[in-house]
């Protein structure tokens, strides 16, 4: 067993690449309405995870083998780079991870895989680990499977009956800068055709089989700034990805240059940007935002020094502020300051009687410095003064 251990050690490497989610430290939607970090939470063997509204946890991030036949222009584990490569069989990962699980150091699993032998045939081990886990061995935790390039209907059928998510990452938001990133990839028929039939499971079939009878989420990962892609075509799909396949999230990763790879010389992408684009993301998923309404400049980029909440807000709420005690959901909603939460709370409290106090939208959740100079409160602008000390 020291061995495995040792052997998953070296297939967890560099696996914090890959998000998870709402892992601590990478932005949530409430949190799309401040200044929130943007940094992963990691632990030696992955990454700590937050189920929906709970506590973090840790989460044992692994490959079921670092070999891969791909060649993938940013990717640590691409063909013919020359590092320390490993593989476990389904058996040994299964139980692994359980040792793990039972000595208290990993309360889920996020399983991905280089591709060995075909997208098929990678598919059919991960699954078979999945199987292992859930089933022979009877865990009952968090277990998140990759989805390959080139998977089948029934073996994404088969991942989703075992996982409480599933992803496939598209890497790229389109075809032409997916060529730039992995030429040996393609984007209609080996990643988003795979999402689309999730998609299609999720929408056509009863989850009566499923684990805890519901189908799993779906998400997936775009690497930022390493193809020249603009904000505008990765928002243009994350809207795409929302509206039409109802994806739980768009993960975006900005791009690292690794050594020995072709894109060795690339620079590193600016951190900000990728937490500008999970801001604009939220917005479009949670915020009632279409991609045309935000404030994107003529070249397709968003503005790196504000949240595009504020520079939307900056642009068309200063001169109409929103009445507090008057305005619609929809309109409360793009007030930065104010998340989804809060709207649901103020117009329960405005239901029952005029809201008249500062101090009432504050204990109601309202951000008074963001949201301020956006609203009237009976007719009058708030002129808020932040407390100094
Ligand atoms: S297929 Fe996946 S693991 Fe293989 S090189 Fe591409 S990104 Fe890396």
């Amino acid at each position: 067993m020291v061995d495995l251990l040792d052997t998953l050690a070296v297939l967890s490497a560099h696996m914090g690449l890959e998000p998870d989610m709402d892992e601590c430290g990478v932005p949530t939607a409430s949190q799309a309405e401040s200044q929130c970090s943007t940094g992963r939470g990691e632990l030696d063997h992955g990454m700590v995870f937050r189920p929906a509204g709970g506590p973090c946890k840790a989460l044992l991030k692994t490959l079921l083998t670092s070999a891969c036949e791909r060649d993938c222009f940013y990717c640590p584990f691409r063909a013919g780079r020359d590092f320390r490569r490993a593989t476990l069989k389904p058996e040994e990962m299964a139980d692994s991870f359980l040792t793990m699980h039972r000595a208290g150091t990993v309360d889920g699993i996020f399983l991905s895989s280089g591709v060995a032998g075909g997208g098929v045939r990678t598919q059919d081990r991960l699954n078979d680990t999945a199987e292992i886990i859930r089933n022979r061995r009877k865990f009952g935790g968090y277990l998140h499977l990759k989805i390959m390039p080139g998977a089948e209907k029934d073996q994404i059928l088969q991942a989703m009956l075992l996982a409480d998510r599933v992803s496939i990452n598209l890497e790229a938001p389109n075809d032409t800068r997916l060529g730039m990133l992995a030429p040996h990839k393609t984007f209609l028929d080996e990643l988003l055709r795979p999402l689309k039939l999730a998609e299609e499971i999720r929408k056509t079939r009863l989850p009566y089989d499923a684990w805890r009878r519901k189908w799993p989420s779906l998400t997936t990962q775009f690497v930022v700034g390493g193809a020249g892609e603009t904000d505008l075509e990765l928002l243009s799909t994350t809207q795409f990805l929302f509206r039409e396949l109802h994806l739980a999230r768009v993960y975006y990763s900005a791009f690292n240059p690794v050594k020995d790879t072709p894109l060795e010389d690339r620079p590193p992408e600016n951190p900000l940007r990728q937490q500008r684009l999970y801001q604009a993301s939220f917005l479009l998923r949670d915020y009632g935002f279409d991609v045309e309404e935000l404030p994107l400049s003529g070249n397709g980029t968003l503005p790196l020094d504000q949240d595009p909440k504020q520079a939307w807000a900056s642009q068309y709420l200063r001169e109409s502020p929103v009445e507090v005690n008057r305005a619609e959901q929809s309109q409360l909603l793009r007030v930065p300051g104010i998340g989804p939460k809060t709207v649901a709370r103020l117009v329960t409290a405005r239901g029952n009687h005029r809201i008249t106090a500062l101090e009432e939208l504050r204990g109601l959740g309202v951000n008074l410095h963001r949201a301020g100079p956006y609203l009237l409160l009976d007719g009058q602008q708030i002129s808020y003064q932040p407390t100094l000390w």
